[in-house]
């Protein structure tokens, strides 16, 4: 199931109302993706892998280029907001860590 965005997540069954829908994505953390919660009842479900959460394929269109970022979703999660339209937007900031050669990270 993928949403607006190209985000695909599988569904979920919800432990706690028993709902069996997509999940709402929240913010990652360490080597999580990102936290579901239930779209029903609203609370946490699991954490999903970054295996879980991939992009659909997106069809290239002329000269523009598509890139890859693959990073954790910060703490502050998504944020959806909707044009007059009705169109949905979403921002979220995506925490990436860069190693260097000594192995040290830096974000
Ligand atoms: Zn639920």
């Amino acid at each position: 199931m993928c949403d607006t965005l190209g985000v695909c997540v599988t569904p979920l069954t919800c432990r706690h109302c028993g709902a069996v829908d997509a999940p709402v994505l929240g913010p990652g953390s360490g080597p999580h993706a990102a936290r579901a919660h239930c779209r029903h009842c609203g609370r946490f479900v699991q954490w999903l892998p970054r295996v879980r959460v991939q992009r659909k394929e997106v069809m290239s269109v002329g000269s523009v280029n598509r890139c890859l970022l693959v990073g954790t979703i910060s703490k502050y999660g998504v944020e959806v907001r909707y044009a007059p339209s009705g169109a949905p937007c979403a921002s979220f900031t995506l925490v990436l860590v860069e190693t260097d050669k000594d192995g040290a990270g830096s974000t």
